[in-house]
């Protein structure tokens, strides 16, 4: 009997780099600056405001989102102070 490891075709090994074939796969081991993160999920989301697109672990996806959702409340917010001061 062989003991090779075998990855059940719901990993990824990849720590970089993911992209469509990875989506709904998880990454068994992830090591950051911040943590060590076990069996994270690769999905795939997109800014509902500019269209931007992400494929990667969930805790950036959530990074993604957040980021963006923080950016676009900003511009929002600019354009409507703009909108006051041009009125006189
Ligand atoms: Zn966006």
């Amino acid at each position: 009997m062989s003991e090779e490891v075998i990855f059940d075709e719901d990993y990824t090994e990849k720590l970089v780099d993911w992209d469509e074939s990875d989506i709904g796969k998880k990454i068994p081991k992830r090591i950051t600056k911040n943590g060590t993160y076990y069996n994270e999920t690769v999905v795939q989301v997109f800014c509902q405001f500019c269209a931007s697109e992400f494929i990667g672990p969930s805790r950036e996806a959530g990074g993604f989102l957040g980021g963006h959702e923080c950016l676009h409340a900003w511009e929002v917010s600019q354009a409507l102070g703009r909108e006051d001061g041009l009125v006189e």
